[in-house]
């Protein structure tokens, strides 16, 4: 079954059953005499993609971007396999990003690290050829014709993350820079190496200042512009926690269960698939404040 699902005019969002799961991953089609994709999924989204694109009668050829928020695996690090199918598309990515989509070594190298058992799940990066990436800097404007995209910068879960705005029905694709909404919960995104709560909450300020019609999350779907806010405030709050129990848990795993603990005890669903996206949010939380204090 293909999950295919119309979120605005001529604006699809492709589940691409990102770990083997719905509703977990998505990648958005703006269709257009030059279509675009945002985000690229794992390598594993390859065949959804394609699919999908078939499916809405969109030639291979018209394809002429795949914006990627940011270079993680889960958004970009399927481009390179799909560029060989799509022969005129180019990825459009941020300038601190794009030298990972061309030479993805030390980027696999550290999510291998970081997600340890899950990491099969996460496909294989294929090198993007270095003259189809196009570097966007914030405010750049790609014409589709039928849609103009604006790339925004949005420094906070990644240094090298960017959100695009789509100017005409305000439809702002999110990236990881608003967190994630699963099943109707909002989740703290602040993965290692490099979350910032100040930059994030600069970020989702900047964001605000757009006026979005809605958010059109990778994890996922549309939602409403006022999760802005809801997540400013559970950034905060989550930061603030992790640093509230740190001093008593200098033992990792432990800090972990103390902070999922407090989290589930206030009705916060965290099934075993949340518990490792928590976990690593917990690392990175962690990573944040050491770096603050200056002792990393
Ligand atoms: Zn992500």
């Amino acid at each position: 079954m293909l999950g295919l699902t119309e979120v605005a005019p001529r604006v699809w969002v492709v589940d691409v059953d990102q770990f083997g799961r719905p509703g977990q991953g998505a990648v958005y089609v703006l269709g257009g005499d030059r279509a675009a994709l945002v985000e690229s999924g794992t390598s594993l989204a390859r065949d959804r993609i394609l699919a999908g694109l078939d499916a809405l009668g969109i030639p291979r050829g018209a394809v002429a971007w795949i914006f990627v928020t940011h270079v993680h695996l889960d958004h970009a690090g399927g481009a390179g396999a799909l560029l060989p199918h799509l022969p005129n598309a180019t990825v459009v990515a941020h300038e601190r990003g794009a030298k990972h989509l061309v030479d993805p070594g030390r980027l696999v190298a550290s999510v291998a690290a970081a997600t340890g058992d899950r990491f099969p799940l996460y496909g294989t990066a294929v090198p993007v050829p270095e003259d189809r990436v196009a570097i966007a800097a914030d405010g750049e404007r790609f014409d589709l014709g039928r849609f103009v995209i604006r790339a925004v910068d949005a420094p906070g879960h990644a240094p090298h993350h960017l959100c695009f705005f789509e100017e005409q029905n305000r439809l702002l694709f999110t990236g990881d820079a608003a967190g994630l909404y699963l099943t109707g919960h909002l989740f703290p995104a602040t993965v290692p190496p490099s979350f910032d709560l100040d930059a994030s909450l600069a970020t989702l300020n900047r964001l605000a200042d757009l006026q979005p019609k809605a958010l059109l999350y990778t994890h996922f779907g549309s939602a409403s512009p006022d999760l802005l806010a809801r997540y400013a405030h559970l950034l905060s709050a989550w930061v603030e926690r992790v640093a509230r129990l740190l001093p008593a848990h200098p033992d990792e795993a432990a800090l972990i269960r103390a902070v999922l603990a407090a989290f589930v005890g206030e009705g916060w669903p965290a099934g075993d698939h949340a518990r490792e996206d928590l976990a690593m949010s917990v690392r990175g939380a962690v990573a944040y404040l050491r770096r603050r204090e200056g002792t990393a």
